[in-house]
């Protein structure tokens, strides 16, 4: 059974004099063939932790284990585990056919025939049979992206591990194996790990995301959780294009100040926050709405300061009619909607869908 555990993961680099927290206290748990996709910024630890799972990194502190045995000392090619780098990592002087068994002749004790079969299927699932012969050199960046696949397939792993592998691909191509991906990992049954910055790539392979922010865990959700019950503001602010708008706000009684607008809130929005007063209001562009009542209680007169037209709908930067000039939050309408820079329009924000998190810590609190 292909579970995968990571029970308090830390990763300490030296750096200098001192030292590096590449990963902070890491806990996630996988389940037999869950595809999850391990997203945040440029240097939150993504790599390191997938490194540390495939055996490339030491472990500082914590526990990896897989199908409940601990694997921290394993030498990597005896973890039953095949990984798939952004560079590919195919060996330029190996045909694919050679690529593709050099694991297994490395380290299993198959037969060459043995071998052959099952390079030969791994080659037709992955649909490069005819490239067998070739060097790296003669592939396109998609076909060797397919032979760096079909390499891992071969080796019938319990576990795959994804390090950016589509993103040396063009955008066509790469949202082509995306969906390939998903499909072949659906098939194969495979617990994969996915590292990916690429929000799109989380959103839509991941049957949950694991988001981490400067080595620390923030949450691990499926996507639409994430999306719609964001644990943080880092998240919130991370999940979702274009970015959630944040507003600095301070309650008093049952309303939100804000710099340029009262927000009231009813009694069991207020319940939620208990006694915090600084509060971060989040509130999603694709929430926002032109409104038909001016007069409606979260309804704000707001100043257009730009337009993106972006085909079926615009990005429309907004400014709240009492504050300066050039300090906007994003919405995103209908295309349809007739609206231009310098118009004053009442666009609605309904508190069914807005996020409170504590202006202190960041935490969600509704
Ligand atoms: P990216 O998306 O840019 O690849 P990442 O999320 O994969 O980033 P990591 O490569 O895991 O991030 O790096 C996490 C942190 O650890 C960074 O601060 C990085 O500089 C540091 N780091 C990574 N490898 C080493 C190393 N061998 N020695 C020292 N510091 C390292």
């Amino acid at each position: 059974m292909g579970t995968l555990e990571l029970d308090g993961v830390s990763k300490v680099f030296p750096d200098g004099d001192g030292e590096v927290v590449a990963v902070d206290d890491v806990d996630i748990e996988m389940r037999d063939g869950e595809f999850l996709v391990v997203v945040g910024p440029s240097g939150c630890g993504k790599s390191t932790t997938l490194r540390m799972v495939a055996g490339l990194e030491t472990v500082t502190d914590g526990e990896i284990r897989l199908a409940g045995s601990v694997i921290n000392d394993v030498k990597p090619q005896h973890r039953d585990i095949a990984m798939v780098f952004q560079s590919y990592a195919l060996y330029p002087h190996m045909t694919v056919q050679e690529n593709m068994a050099f694991g297994l002749e490395e380290s299993t004790d198959l037969s060459d025939d043995e071998i052959e079969t099952r390079v030969t299927d791994a080659a037709g699932t992955m649909g490069i049979g005819e490239l067998l012969d070739r060097k790296p050199s003669d592939l396109s960046g998609g076909q060797q992206q397919r032979v760096a696949l079909g390499r891992a397939i071969v080796r019938d792993p319990e576990v795959f591990l994804m390090d950016e592998p589509l993103s040396n691909l063009d955008a066509k191509l790469r949202s082509e194996m995306r969906t390939e991906l998903q499909r072949l990992q659906a098939e194969l049954d495979v617990t994969t790990m996915y590292v990916t910055h690429d929000q799109t790539e989380a959103m839509t392979m991941g049957d949950r995301i694991a988001i981490l922010n400067a080595g620390e865990l923030q949450q691990v959700a499926t996507p639409l959780e994430c999306y719609h019950e964001p644990a943080n503001r880092f998240v919130a602010g991370f999940i979702g294009e274009p970015s959630m708008n944040f507003f600095e706000v301070e309650r008093d009684a049952d309303t939100l100040l804000g710099d340029a607008f009262d927000y009231p809130l009813s009694e069991s929005t207020l319940g939620d926050i208990g006694d915090i007063t600084d509060l971060t209001l989040g509130v999603r562009p694709e929430d926002i709405s032109l409104a038909d009542d001016p007069a409606g209680e979260h309804t704000f007169s707001t100043v257009v300061e730009v337009v993106e037209p972006m085909g079926d709908e615009n990005t429309v930067y907004l400014r709240f009619e009492d504050a300066p000039e050039g300090e906007t939050f994003i919405a995103t309408v209908g295309g349809l909607q007739q609206i231009s820079v310098g118009d004053e329009v009442h666009v609605e924000i309904p508190e069914e869908t807005i996020h409170l998190f504590d202006g202190t810590t960041g935490d969600a609190v509704h």
